[in-house]
């Protein structure tokens, strides 16, 4: 199977279904390196819904994409082999149902030596994410870009939801706190003890104001501790101004210009992730052109310009078949 875009010269952009940028849909993992999977699911949600359309959307936004990336001088489906996988289907009203469901598929996806790019849906997704990474890979570090860190304990009651989701996951040992950077966060909140725990589990935040005045330089002399080790990524594209990016659960002013967003994701090259997501894309908020689902879909595609050559980083085992 031909595992690249559509040839937009036989088939316009806007034509046919729009799987991540007319890519095959795919579960054949023997196939391929890479996996796109939606996960639709808003049941975490604290404030604005709506997050649940993001995969489609996203998915439908991306057919403007073309598969030459020039800034980076990056072919990434000459050098990769990437298929939309399709969604999890997820318990709409049962999260915990649904971290079980989201678990598994990525496991499945892990244990065929294939990196999962996951498509939210609302930020509780990462953490049955990570539960997943962590147990093929042990502990990991996280590069977190966010408008909000995501450690706060529980709301209602609740101990899952789009919160809390890096707390529970320092909890679960399935990432590394002190090779943890939460980056673009900003905005109020309930009080100064709410970085209490960032603090005493050693984590490093970078306010915005750090982004804005000392630059993607800045951000790229951060990330230099993370070159050794496995890397995981999320990307809450709250961390985006609201200019940008108005289509999303929580918004917060002041934040990335979605040029900044792709300044970020490009320092990611070089690093070894093994897994990343693009998370609180809400459809029914967005404004006119989509232009948040537009941003997610070229982050998208901008990570997987960062990835190395299948066989450097990401070696293909081949199984046996009986
Ligand atoms: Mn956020
Ligand atoms: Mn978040």
């Amino acid at each position: 199977m031909d595992f690249t875009p559509r040839d937009a010269f036989a088939s316009p952009r806007f034509a046919q279904v729009a799987t991540f940028m007319r890519l095959p849909q795919s579960r054949d993992l023997e196939a391929i390196d890479t996996a796109i999977l939606g996960i639709p699911f808003d049941g975490g949600t604290s404030y604005r819904p709506g997050t649940r359309f993001g995969p489609r959307e996203i998915r439908n936004q991306s057919s403007l994409l073309r598969p030459y990336n020039p800034a980076v001088k990056a072919l990434p489906f000459v050098t990769r082999r990437v298929a939309d996988y399709g969604d999890v289907d997820v318990a709409p009203v049962n999260i915990e149902k649904t971290y079980a469901l989201i678990e598994g598929e990525v496991a499945r996806i892990l244990a065929a030596h294939v990196l999962p790019i996951s498509v939210g849906g609302d930020h509780s997704i990462s953490l049955p994410v990570l539960r997943a990474v962590a147990k093929r890979h042990g502990p990991v570090a996280l590069i977190h870009i966010d408008a909000h860190c995501d450690t706060w304990d529980q709301y209602f009651g609740g101990k899952y939801f789009h919160g809390t989701m890096f707390r529970r996951a320092v909890e679960e040992g399935l990432i590394d706190p002190r090779r943890t950077i939460h980056i673009g966060i900003r905005g109020s909140l309930y009080a100064e003890s709410d970085f209490d725990f960032q603090k005493e589990h050693g984590m490093e935040v970078l306010p915005i104001g750090d982004v804005k005045e000392r630059g993607i330089p800045y951000v790229a002399e951060r990330l230099k501790r993370l070159k050794r080790g496995k890397a995981y990524v999320s990307f809450d594209i709250d961390a985006v101004d609201p200019a940008y990016a108005p289509g999303t659960g929580t918004p917060e002013v002041g934040g990335l210009t979605s040029h900044e967003a792709v300044s970020l994701v490009r320092l990611l090259a070089g690093l070894t992730t093994v897994g990343f997501d693009l998370v609180e894309v809400s459809p029914p908020y967005d404004g006119p052109g989509q232009i948040t689902a537009l941003l997610a879909a070229n982050l998208i595609y901008e990570y997987l310009c960062t990835l190395p050559k299948r066989a450097e980083g990401n070696p293909k085992k081949k199984q046996r078949v009986s």
